[in-house]
């Protein structure tokens, strides 16, 4: 836990400490770089990932905030998971 917390400073608004705090196992993956936002990579922006999850057309992507908001389905098992950066 302490752990998420160190990594999460990237999260500052409230809405972030809102889902860090229901995190569990299931709403979390570490991942050893930086993704970026399938999204954004889209429109030719690179944006760094906060989530990789189940969008509202079906597919998984990696997601920045906003397009979290605008495609996400939610956080959890089967749904998507708040990504941690982890570099050693
Ligand atoms: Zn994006």
């Amino acid at each position: 836990m302490v752990l998420f917390y160190m990594s999460a400073r990237r999260w500052r608004d409230k809405r972030h400490r809102d889902v860090i705090r229901l995190q569990k196992d299931t709403t979390t993956a570490v991942i050893a770089k930086e993704e970026y936002c399938d999204y954004c990579q889209m429109s030719g922006t690179k944006t760094v990932a906060l989530y990789d999850g189940k969008t509202t057309q079906g597919a998984w992507a990696y997601m920045c905030e906003d397009h979290f908001s605008d495609y996400g389905v939610g956080i959890g098992l089967g749904l998507g998971q708040i990504l941690i950066v982890e570099t050693s």
